[in-house]
């Protein structure tokens, strides 16, 4: 029993690597979350230090002599094994493809990058960022051709967050979206302040807000024996296991949107790390999917269950205790209607759910076409602006309100953005099932969340990364992912709530 040796050795070096992820997380949640300014210095390089021990695994001739002898022995193996084997060897050949040389070049380029974007930003002087910007893009341009693909370079850099997801399907799902979502977003335009949010921006206790959130993810089923809840800068979710998941939220004193829906949203991604399957948690398979299909179940707790009517019913009058001062006087009706104002705006993290998919479509379309060299980056500013004004009728007044808002091209991250629309499809199209097997509507005026939770959990949750993005959807909806439901979500409830 060759293979059995085989197989003991590769998991053994595996759990090594699983340890120094584990602490390489912690370092890093501590310093989001507590770690004074200046502890990067010397955590930075224990960072570098367990992701060389990492590599160094990986790339190990014993270790890989194991695997490939496995890789040959395939049928031998049970599921969960057979699909660690295989995951194994594709980050391996993934990471054996890049010359080590550009690689270092490119991690010392990234870390140079973030501060110069900040300063740009900052100073709204996109000039200073080009070169850098210019300098990944190439980077980028070489990586798609190391790691080669079928049909477009930007295949490439998709596989690296979504598995399986192409540039063919993803053009038929965007053209989709803005052929039916463009209009209706221009025609809410003209309607500006038929609702209003006002009353969601007036002096909200912090103090009162940190105890609603904990309240609010308890009632989503969030389990704080097995998780926590802190505050950050930027909101996060970390599963380093499904018995220690940590979230953030943050809280503004005169909004109460981002604490609520953001406690809400990384409530949706820290539930399914909770949720994870017993017999592969411990394993590497034993965390959430892609991006698309974690961004899926934040943002279906976050907008089809939270900003549902349905949701409210029986915990909007808690709200209105914890907060007399602000709601006493208003109506579930106007509540609801405010949460899901929609407006035209510049900044993507703070669009609302309809135009939302907006700003992906043209961050999209302007990373495959740099990728494919078909525009230059020192046209971004220009290109940029048009298209803004094409898809939601606004032009940014700066570069810092435009193409500078964001940090992920100067983190190198191209191929990502696509995932935050595709989970909000993803979202539609899970709860579009949910709504044929469960009764919804009833749960939720109910308060009787753990229905949904357990539903999740028994089709999307428990598989972790067992099953690959398609396949998992394929379970979860019978269909691969597409944009019919989540079209006809958006269109048929701002229909109503703006009378278009
Ligand atoms: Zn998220």
């Amino acid at each position: 029993m060759k293979y059995q040796e085989a197989l003991d050795y590769v998991i053994n070096k595996l759990e090594e690597l699983s340890n120094y992820d584990y602490a390489s997380s912690i370092i890093y949640w501590d310093l989001e979350t507590g770690a004074p300014k200046e502890g990067i210095r010397k955590a930075s390089k224990v960072l570098g230090f367990y992701s060389g021990e990492s590599h160094k695994i990986l790339t190990d001739h014993k270790f890989n002599k194991n695997l490939d002898l496995l890789l040959a022995n395939l049928d031998l193996l049970d599921a969960i094994h057979k699909k660690i084997v295989i995951e194994t060897k594709k980050d391996i050949e993934n990471i054996k493809k890049i010359p080590l040389h550009e690689y270092k070049e490119y991690s010392e380029l990234l870390s140079k990058a973030q501060p110069v974007w900040a300063e740009a930003r900052g100073k709204n002087d996109f000039s200073l960022f080009l070169p850098y910007l210019e300098k990944i893009i190439k980077y980028k341009q070489n990586y798609v051709n190391y790691k080669g693909y079928k049909e477009h370079p930007y295949d490439a850099v998709l596989d690296d967050y979504e598995p399986g997801i192409t540039v063919k399907q993803l053009d038929i799902f965007f053209e989709d979206l803005k052929e039916k979502l463009v209009p209706l977003i221009l025609k809410i335009n003209k309607k500006k302040d038929f609702i209003s949010d006002d009353l969601l921006k007036l002096d909200y206790s912090v103090e009162k807000q940190k105890d609603f959130s904990i309240f609010i993810a308890k009632y989503l089923g969030f389990d704080f024996e097995r998780g926590l809840l802190k505050e950050s800068a930027h909101p996060f979710s970390m599963g380093l296991n499904k018995y220690d998941v940590r979230m953030t939220t943050r809280y503004f004193s005169n909004d109460l949107q981002p604490s609520l829906f953001g406690t809400i949203h990384e409530s949706g991604h820290s539930i399914y790390e909770q949720n994870i399957g017993e017999d592969i948690w411990e394993t590497r398979l034993g965390g959430g999917n892609s991006m698309g299909i974690h961004e899926s179940q934040s943002r279906l707790y976050e907008n089809l269950v939270a900003r549902s009517l349905e949701f409210w019913i029986p915990i909007y009058p808690k709200l209105q205790e914890v907060f007399p001062e602000n709601l006493k006087d208003v109506t579930l009706d106007e509540f609801y209607k405010a949460i899901n104002k929609s407006q035209s705006d510049l900044i993507r993290v703070e669009a609302d759910e309809l135009t939302y998919s907006l700003h992906i479509i043209l961050r999209y379309e302007i990373e495959k076409e740099l990728i494919e060299g078909k525009i230059r980056a020192c046209d971004l500013p220009k290109i940029w602006n048009e298209r803004m004004e094409k898809y939601l009728g606004v032009t940014p007044p700066n570069d810092s309100h435009g193409v500078l808002q964001d940090v992920h091209w100067a983190a190198g991250l191209f191929g990502y953005f696509p995932s935050y629309a595709l989970g909000s499809a993803n979202a539609s199209q899970i709860m579009n099932t949910m709504r044929d097997k469960l009764d919804v509507d009833t749960i939720l005026k109910e308060g009787r969340l753990e229905k949904i939770k357990e539903y999740l959990g028994e089709n999307i949750h428990k598989y972790g990364k067992l099953k690959d993005p398609n396949e998992i959807m394929e379970i979860a909806t019978g269909e691969t992912p597409n944009s019919k439901y989540y079209v006809d979500y958006l269109i048929d409830k701002y229909s109503k709530l703006y009378e278009v």
